[in-house]
C-alpha cells in the first residue's frame, strides 16, 4: 500500500481516509460474522503507539498498519495490513484497493488542486492590476537614477535611517517621504517572481501526473509573496502620488540650489527636474488608483478560503 508523502497523508487525513488511533471510531466488531465479505476500505491507519487486533483473521493478529473495513453485512471491522489478501484473495483486495485510490485522488483534486487553481486565477487577476502601476513606479525610479542619481541616493538614505525626514537647510522637518518600503524593495520585482510561480502552478494543476509537493511549496510561496507585493504595492502609490513628488521635488531643488549646481522645478501634473539649463521632464504616472488600490486583508484572504 502506498504510504503517501507529506503533503498526500496531510489531504487525506483532513478526509478521514487515513486516521490515528482507529479504536477510536464508534460501531467497530470485535470479529466479523461468517460469510461476510469486505465490501469497501473506510480508511488505513498507523498507530505506532500499540499494536492493534485484526477482526478479519483467525489468530487475530496484531499489527501497526492496518485498515477499517465496511464488511457486506454493513459491519464494520478493524484488520491487519495483509489480511484482506491472505484471506479474500488477490482480485478482492486490488478492487479495494482500487477503489480507496480514487476517494484519495478525488480528496486531493477537492481539498488542493481545485483550490490551488482558485488561488492562482485570484492572484493573476490582482497581480495583473498592480503590474502597470508597479512598472510605472520602476521607470520613476530608473528616470531618478539616470538623471538625478545624487537624489536618488540621498532619498534613500533618508528613508533608510530617519523614515523618510526631508528636512530643509535649517533642519526642519517639511515633509515626511511618503512609501519608503517601496524604495527598498521592489514590487515589479516580486510580482515578477510572482507571475513566475503563477505560470508553473498552472501548468501543474492541469497536469494529471501532478507534483503535489511542488504545488504545496508554489502556494505557501505565494502565500507569502502576494500579501507582501499588495502592501509594497501601497507603498508604491503612496511615492508616486503628486503631492509627494512634489515635495521630494522641493526638497531636492532646495538641496541641489544650496550647491547651486541643480535646480528642480514642480509644475502641475509634472515633476520637473532641471540641471543647469537643461530642463528635463517626466510626467507623474496616472493611474486609477481606486480599482487597483490593493487591499492587504483580501489578498491573504485569497489562501484561507
Ligand atoms: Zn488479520
Amino acid at each position: 500500500m502506498h504510504a503517501g508523502n507529506d503533503i498526500e497523508v496531510g489531504l487525506w487525513r483532513r478526509s478521514g481516509l487515513r486516521i490515528g488511533n482507529p479504536r477510536l471510531q464508534d460501531g467497530l466488531v470485535e470479529r466479523i460474522a461468517p460469510g461476510a465479505m469486505p465490501a469497501e476500505i473506510l480508511n488505513d491507519y498507523e498507530f505506532r503507539e500499540e499494536k492493534v487486533r485484526c477482526g478479519i483473521c483467525h489468530n487475530r493478529q496484531r499489527h501497526y498498519w492496518g485498515f477499517t473495513v465496511q464488511m457486506s453485512d454493513g459491519s464494520k471491522v478493524l484488520c491487519g495490513n495483509c489480511c484482506i489478501e491472505k484471506l479474500f484473495g488477490s482480485d478482492v483486495w486490488q478492487g479495494l484497493l482500487r477503489s480507496l485510490r480514487g476517494r484519495r485522488r478525488e480528496a486531493t483534486l477537492r481539498d488542493l488542486v481545485e483550490p490551488m487553481r482558485a488561488i492562482v486565477e485570484a492572484c493573476r487577476r490582482a497581480a495583473g492590476l498592480w503590474i502597470g502601476p508597479a512598472k510605472a513606479f520602476v521607470d520613476m525610479i530608473d528616470f531618478l537614477d539616470d538623471e538625478a542619481p545624487d537624489i536618488l541616493v540621498a532619498l534613500r538614505n533618508r528613508c533608510d535611517r530617519e523614515e523618510g525626514r526631508l528636512t530643509d537647510l535649517d533642519g526642519k522637518v517639511f515633509h515626511v517621504v511618503r512609501g519608503c518600503a517601496a524604495l527598498a524593495e521592489s514590487p515589479h520585482k516580486l510580482l515578477k517572481q510572482a507571475g513566475d510561480l503563477l505560470r508553473e502552478a498552472g501548468i501543474l494543476v492541469d497536469d494529471e501526473r501532478r507534483d503535489l509537493e511542488r504545488l504545496a511549496a508554489i502556494r505557501g510561496e505565494l502565500r507569502q509573496i502576494m500579501p507582501r507585493a499588495a502592501s509594497l504595492m501601497i507603498e508604491a502609490y503612496q511615492f508616486l502620488d503628486r503631492e509627494n513628488l512634489r515635495a521630494i521635488a522641493r526638497w531636492a531643488s532646495g538641496m541641489v540650489k544650496s550647491r547651486d549646481r541643480h535646480s528642480v522645478i514642480t509644475d502641475d501634473g509634472e515633476f520637473v527636474y532641471a540641471i543647469e539649463t537643461q530642463r528635463m521632464v517626466m510626467p507623474i504616472p496616472t493611474w486609477p488608483m481606486a480599482v487597483a488600490m490593493p487591499d492587504v486583508g483580501k489578498v491573504t484572504d485569497i489562501f484561507t478560503r
